[in-house]
């Protein structure tokens, strides 16, 4: 991953330069859903609901970035009332569900927002994610991405999706802002 040139405390985001000169210019944080908001499980309930499991340290970090003026979007293969409630409970307005085709999810992204993708950063588990890697300006893996999503990627986390990934990416983006370590 080149040299670790960043400074600062040893609890600071490490990245390359490179990297962290793509996050400084992110304007727009997208994120899959299963298998990076979640460990990648598909729960179900008693009448065929699907449940999943959010991790509360990566909501807290989203609300932060957001405060920070980066846009946040949801785009997932998948629907599930969970992740609309979950987008909800975040202030995620730009959410995408059921989307066969991710590329066109953020074709329509870029339309609504005005944001190039070039400033858009994209976290992804699985191959359906490579269309977006293509396009973003920063593209970005879980820790226990499929290998070729780990390939393609400009940075991988150490943390795998569900446990802490979203918030490292968050972390990363702030501190490459300028706005690490937050307030509270
Ligand atoms: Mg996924």
């Amino acid at each position: 991953m080149g040299s670790e040139a960043n400074s600062g405390p040893e609890s600071a985001p490490r990245a390359s330069e490179n990297v962290l000169a793509q996050a400084r210019r992110v304007r727009m944080l997208i994120l899959d859903v299963d298998g990076v908001l979640t460990d990648a499980s598909l729960l179900y309930g008693r009448d065929g609901e699907e449940l999943k499991a959010f991790h509360a340290r990566d909501g807290s970090a989203l609300k932060a970035l957001a405060e920070a003026g980066v846009g946040i979007a949801i785009i997932s293969g998948r629907t599930a009332a969970a992740v609309e409630r979950r987008a909800d409970e975040l202030g995620v307005r730009h959410v995408h569900l059921g989307c066969a085709d991710k590329a066109a999810a953020l074709t329509e992204l870029v339309t609504n927002t005005g944001i190039g993708a070039e400033r858009m950063a994209h976290v992804g588990d699985d191959c359906p994610d490579l269309p977006l890697f293509a396009r973003v300006g920063m593209a970005v893996a879980v820790a226990d991405a499929h290998p070729l999503v780990r390939e393609r990627a400009n940075y991988v986390t150490a943390l795998p999706g569900g446990r802490g990934a979203v918030r490292e990416v968050c972390d990363l983006l702030l501190f490459a802002q300028g706005r690490w370590p937050r307030a509270r």
